[in-house]
């Protein structure tokens, strides 16, 4: 008797994976190996971490000089308040 329960869970176990497998299949569409797009991130979402070099400039805004960092785009942008140098640093 107690057999015969195990045997019956362990097909229906198996079955039920089985049915879940091909159900999981017939679902996923056929990949095409392009998940992502390939357009490079837009210039001023650039984050300071891309910096290129570090320079010391006066801050307008705070009236002290500050650390500033110079970006690819030719922005610079002082580190202590986030505000960006009127003219760009060169
Ligand atoms: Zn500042």
């Amino acid at each position: 008797m107690n057999d015969r329960i195990t045997i019956g869970a362990a097909f229906l176990m198996t079955s039920l994976a089985g049915g879940a497998a091909v159900a999981r299949a017939w679902v996923t569409p056929v990949s095409r190996g392009r998940h992502r797009a390939t357009a490079p991130a837009p210039a001023p979402l650039l984050r300071p971490i891309e910096a290129l070099d570090q320079f010391e400039a006066r801050c307008v805004p705070e009236g002290r000089t500050t650390l500033y960092v110079r970006f690819r785009t030719g922005a610079a942008m002082c580190l202590d308040c986030r505000s960006s140098l009127a003219g760009g640093a060169r």
